[in-house]
């Protein structure tokens, strides 16, 4: 059965409690995911990404497929910048 992928983007500030979706992007599962949301990451220089898969073209059931973490976005804040 074919699947479909997409993958959100999130800004993450644990000290500022941010913790926002930013941006949604089809993934093509024909070619190498792993290097499509690294990609999307640098875009957004976003800190997490969430990949979720589906059945169905139009994404109405969707399932979590797996999370990635870049520390190389994350804030860099470190709550002491007052
Ligand atoms: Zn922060």
């Amino acid at each position: 059965m074919k699947k479909y992928y997409i993958a959100v983007t999130y800004e993450v500030c644990e000290h500022n409690n941010i913790y926002l979706d930013m941006n949604e992007y089809n993934i093509d599962s024909s070619k190498d995911l792993d290097k499509q949301i690294r990609e999307v990451a640098k875009v957004d220089v976003a800190p997490l990404v969430k990949f979720y898969e589906s059945d169905t073209s139009d994404f109405k059931e969707i399932r979590l497929y797996k999370e990635y973490k870049f520390k190389e976005y994350e804030c860099g804040c470190d709550g002491s910048q007052f």
